[in-house]
Formats: C-alpha cells, structure tokens, sequence
C-alpha cells in the first residue's frame, strides 16, 4: 500500500499533506483534493517548492484535485480515478458517513481526524460510524476514527500509559492549551463553525459510570502548563475521545476534558451567542435563507491563514491516576502526565500552518502509515486506543511531535 487521497484542503489537509509527502517510504503517490480546487494547487505547488530543497529524499508524485464529497457518487467516481489503498477524510465532519460509504463501495481503507455531526444539530457522538463495524469487516478494511490529536494522539496517550504503566486507571484528565496569539480579537484555531459548535455546547463529564451535563463553559479551574507556558484558565467541555476511551477502559471511573480560552474569544463568543449569530437553524435574511453561524464563518478570518501571525505555544496531553503496575508494594496512589509542546512559529516555518493545524495533521498522517504499513491492522471500524500504542508512539517524535512525560506531579484539578 503506497496511495493515499485526502479529502480537505483546510489548515490540517495542508498539514497532512506536507508530512504524507516528507515520508515517500511509506506515500509513493498523494493525491490532494477538496471542494475547492485552487487550495490543494496552492498546497501541492508549496510541497514541491520545499521538498525541492531536500536532495536527501526521494519525492512522492504528488496531485491535486476536485470533488464535494458530500456527492457520493462524484467521490466514489474521483477514488476509482485514483485507485488509493486508503482515504484521509480531513474535510469537515458533516462528510464523515459519505466518505465511508464512498471508500466502502470502492474497497478503500478511511480514516478521519473528527466523528460525525449532523449539519442540523451539534450533537457528537461515535454510534453512527460505529454502526459501519459489520460492513468494514465484511469488507475486509479498516477504518481508523479521530486520528487528530484530541481525539487521537490522547487516546493514544492513555493506551500506552495503560500498557506500560498502569495496573488500573482511576482518573484520566485530558488538558489542551492553545498559548498562541494571532493578534485578532476573535478567530478560531480550526473550522470556526465546527469551533463554535463545540464550545458552545453543554459541557459533559463521566463519572462513576454516569455522564453529568454542565452549563457551557461554566466550570473554570487554573492549570499550571510546562515548558514555560505557566498558569492558564481552562473551561470543561464535552469531547468525543471521552466516548469511546470509557467504553474501551470501563475500568475509569471519573473523565474529563479541559480547555484554555483568552477572555477576548470568551467576550466576543458571549457576545456572538446573546445576539444570535452562532444560531445553526435557518433564518430568513432579505428573502432568502440563512444559517448565521455559516454566515459568521464567511466573516472570520479562515483559519488556513492564521499561520503566519500565530505565536508562542500549544500544549496537550493527558493526566491520569491510579494505581502502578510494577506491582510496587508502596500502595499510594501513583499519578502520571504526559504532553506535547507545539510552537506555533516553528509548525508555520515547517509546513505554512498554525500549530492547532500541525497538531492535528501529524497524526492523521501517521494513522494514515500505521495502515498503510500494516503495523496497525484489523477488520471493522476502530478507535486509536483499540490498537498497540508502541510503534506510534515511536514514531510521533520523528514525525514532529515529540512527548515528554512526568511521574507523580500530584496535580489537584
Ligand atoms: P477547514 O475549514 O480549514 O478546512 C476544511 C476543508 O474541507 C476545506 O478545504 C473545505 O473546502 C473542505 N471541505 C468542506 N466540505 C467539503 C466537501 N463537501 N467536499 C470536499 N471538501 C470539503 O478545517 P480544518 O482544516 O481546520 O479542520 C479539518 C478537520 O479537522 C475538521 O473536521 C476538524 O473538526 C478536524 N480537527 C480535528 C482536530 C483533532 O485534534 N482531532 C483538531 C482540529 C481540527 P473549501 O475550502 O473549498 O470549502
């Protein structure tokens, strides 16, 4: 297996393209493709441009092209065309079951970086992929779901703490910190209708085998972050890798998910959501229908161009505790982190993306080999966590994302 096609030329789909290409061992050929077509030219002329430079390499032939893949039979049309061993769907979410019917009719491996969501209701949850287990199995394909960074490299996180470390979780707390500045008053770091569907969602927590809601964005606590970031307010929500990380560890008995947020994105998102704009039901405008957060999207800057203004840090990984599992006869309770740090300009330097982008265009990229090399294989529809942690988690540092880990630091969140 050596072809792959991606779906999506946003900041991520640029991200993931770069490193498919800085890898030919593994992506001889790498098709680039989206809704609109002068995006993946422009990614695919940047590639050639910087891997010129690299005599040390050989170059993947490298193409872009067109397709909405929200047309199941357009796609299923452009994969027969370019006959992939598998799909990166790195477009939006509200494409996710399209993609997976269109590799299924093609027999083509899928992968994604973010679960389904209905465009009409902003409502997360993994069952309706799920639901394709049987058919990817009969088919004999894989299709690896959330390979981004959260969801993705922190279910990986926890699956390797799991294997090496840990007897039993009690706890696990995923922490993201976007330290960055791009200098606005209110962008997003990633698709902001997606963005602003998250965050202004209810947040949920699990524990003791029973999800709680709260009030969106209405529990704060302050988080010291390493590497020279410091103290930062963070926010609990609801993600995705929560769902499948306590079906896969039932053992867990409280999950969270912690945020950061400036105050200004707060401010302006408060402001945004007492006015109406994040609405995702239709109004009429001037005689015609109009969704306002799609229409909010067409006036924020996109976040493909964030790149070159964003600086300082990225931060995520997870906290988790329990009890060890050398078998240690000291029975206190042992606790573990471990992080990645991304700085924003050196992602940009890399790749022309903002480090949100880069965090997450590494893994899908890296999912992507672990496939395509068989070193994670199996039949059906599987979450990161479901395979071996190790040969990932050897390979992450050299693809970009080095991790660092520390051992007890007796955290109180
Ligand atoms: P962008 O909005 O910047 O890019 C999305 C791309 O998808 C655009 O190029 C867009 O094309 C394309 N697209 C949208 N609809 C279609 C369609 N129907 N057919 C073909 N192409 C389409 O988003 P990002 O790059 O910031 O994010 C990409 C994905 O990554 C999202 O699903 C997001 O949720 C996920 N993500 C996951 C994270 C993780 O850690 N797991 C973190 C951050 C993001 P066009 O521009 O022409 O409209």
């Amino acid at each position: 297996m050596d072809k792959v096609l991606i779906i999506g030329a946003g900041g991520v789909g640029r991200v993931a393209a770069f490193k498919c290409a800085q890898h030919p061992e593994v992506f001889r050929e790498i098709t680039l493709a989206s809704r609109t077509r002068s995006k993946c030219d422009a990614i695919v002329a940047d590639i050639k441009t910087k891997m010129s430079g690299r005599a040390d390499k050989a170059s993947p032939r490298i193409a872009a092209a067109q397709v909405d893949a929200d047309r199941a039979a357009e796609l299923a049309a452009l994969i027969n065309d370019v006959k992939p061993d598998l799909v990166m769907n790195i477009a939006l979410p509200y494409q996710d079951l399209t993609i997976m019917d269109a590799c299924l009719e093609t027999g083509v491996h899928y992968l994604d970086t973010a679960n389904y969501e209905h465009p009409d209701t902003a409502h997360f949850c993994y069952s309706p992929q799920w639901k394709y287990h049987e058919r990817f199995a009969e088919a004999g394909l894989t299709a690896l779901l959330g390979s981004g960074f959260d969801p993705g490299i922190t279910n990986v996180y926890t699956a390797y703490a799991r294997k090496h470390y840990f007897e039993r979780m009690d706890t696990v707390d995923i922490i993201d910190c976007n330290a960055g500045d791009h200098g606005y008053p209110f962008a997003t770091n990633f698709n902001p209708e997606i963005n602003i569907r998250e965050v202004s969602a209810k947040g949920r927590y699990y524990e003791n085998g029973t999800w709680h809601e709260t009030e969106p964005l209405s529990v704060k606590k302050i988080f010291d972050f390493p590497d020279g970031i410091g103290p930062k307010e963070m926010y609990l929500l609801y993600h995705e890798e929560m769902e499948s990380l306590v079906r896969y560890y039932p053992e867990v008995q409280r999950m969270r998910f912690w945020m950061t947020f400036g105050q200004s994105y707060l401010t302006h998102l408060k402001v945004l959501q007492n006015v109406g704009m994040t609405r995702i039901d239709p109004v009429m405008y001037n005689g015609q229908e109009i969704i306002p957060l799609q229409f909010l999207k067409m006036l924020l800057p996109d976040p493909a161009s964030l790149g070159a203004k964003t600086k300082g840090k990225t931060c995520i990984g997870c906290w988790i505790t329990g009890s060890r599992k050398d078998g240690d006869s000291n029975p206190s309770p042992f606790d573990y982190y471990i992080y990645n740090t991304c700085v924003h300009e050196e992602c940009f330097a890399e790749t022309g993306a903002q480090a949100v982008s880069y965090t997450t265009g590494v893994p899908a990229a890296l999912g992507a080999a672990m496939v395509m090399t068989g070193q994670w294989s199996g039949r059906g529809v599987f979450n990161m966590e479901q395979f071996d942690p190790d040969p990932f988690m050897q390979a992450v540092g050299d693809w970009g994302l080095p991790w660092q880990e520390i051992f007890n630091p007796h955290f109180q969140i």
